[in-house]
């Protein structure tokens, strides 16, 4: 069961339904998100019934969610959500709007990052994407700058505007990769990551929580659940293609998600047709698809020299590749319904 306080409700009245709640034997677990607090119980749901919560102060409804992730599905918040990226509030992901995400898969030198950026942003795009700490298959393949490309990171934004989304993959990095992004990452490899999933869940900033290699939506939505759990409502999902058995395609992209998840959760959904592909001359026609779709966002690597690149080289956009991405991002997304937002 969960309790969705309404706006205006002051903290002494969502002390007051967590005090009756314990009262009544059950547990409480309180999210403060930027547009709503929600008090999720734990218990006898019969008892819960007859707590009378609705006739609570401060208390906008009380809804029963049959699903096993309760804060981001959709039954317990029927309109979509909008998440608001970046320090001047510059980007809503969500329904309504189209946002175009790109940049470097990883930052390897000032020059490539800010190269990288303004292709981004001369392609459209209105946020910038980037890894400082890269979770490699290989412990010998190049492992991201750390520190030294957050801060490489934080001056592209200051070039471009553009607010910046950058991964993590420890725990204890959480506060230093939040201090400089717009946007935390959560990767693949680390969608069941729990200790690093409560760790986001704890700050004030938005998360992108990509999908497992072989992780279900119900498992995607349950990882979810884990940061929003902690107090962080402020969650976007990604789609990065799935592990199945065909091996032409680094990635099987599936757009059945972008559909389902908008039926299942609340959340936006970004695709990235990069990582999906691991190939350039896919990255197009998977992110048209995507938006035919209805995704809310689509997100591409870009390198000015991918035979240079130190990741993911194959699956970088450039030149006419990078130009047919920006014509196919400003022209599907009002055939869908939605308005590009532009870099301002
Ligand atoms: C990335 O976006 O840089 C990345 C490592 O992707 P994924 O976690 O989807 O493999
Ligand atoms: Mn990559």
């Amino acid at each position: 069961m969960v309790v969705v306080m309404r706006p205006d409700a002051v903290p002494g009245e969502v002390d007051a339904v967590v005090d009756r709640v314990e009262s009544a034997g059950g547990s409480a677990f309180v999210s403060r998100g930027v547009q709503r607090t929600i008090v999720g119980l734990v218990g006898d749901v019969v008892a819960f019934e007859g707590l009378n919560l609705r006739a609570m102060p401060g208390v906008g409804e009380v809804v029963r969610v049959s699903k096993a992730y309760k804060l981001v599905s959709r039954e317990n918040h029927p309109d979509a959500s909008i998440i608001t990226v970046g320090e001047r509030a510059d980007v809503d992901l969500g329904p309504g709007t189209f946002v175009l995400i790109a940049g470097p898969c990883a930052v390897e030198t000032r020059e490539q990052t800010f190269e990288a950026a303004h292709m981004a942003r001369a392609a459209g795009a209105t946020m910038l994407r980037g890894g400082a700490y890269k979770p490699r298959t290989s412990p010998y393949a190049f492992q991201g700058l750390g520190l030294a490309g957050l801060e490489i990171l934080a001056e592209a934004r200051q070039l471009t505007g553009l607010p910046v989304v950058t991964e993590v993959v420890d725990p204890a990095d959480v506060p230093r990769v939040a201090d400089f992004a717009d946007m935390l990452q959560i990767g693949t490899r680390n969608m069941q990551n729990f200790p690093l999933l409560q760790a986001v869940g704890a700050v004030r900033k938005p998360v992108m929580l990509k999908r497992g290699l072989s992780a279900t939506y119900e498992e995607w939505l349950m990882a979810a659940e884990y940061i929003a759990r902690r107090g962080n409502l402020d969650i976007v999902l990604c789609e990065r293609g799935i592990r199945t058995f065909e091996t032409a395609t680094r990635n099987t992209l599936d757009v059945s998600a972008v559909p389902m998840m908008q039926a299942l959760s609340h959340l936006p959904i970004v695709v990235d047709p990069s990582h999906s592909a691991g190939k350039r001359e896919l990255v197009v026609p998977l992110a048209r698809a995507a938006i035919a779709a209805g995704a809310d966002a689509v997100m591409v690597d870009v390198h000015a020299d991918p035979t240079a690149a130190l990741c993911d080289g194959p699956q970088a956009l450039y030149g006419a590749a990078l130009d047919e991405l920006a014509a196919a991002c400003r022209d599907l997304p009002p055939m869908v319904g939605r308005r590009v937002l532009a870099a301002s």
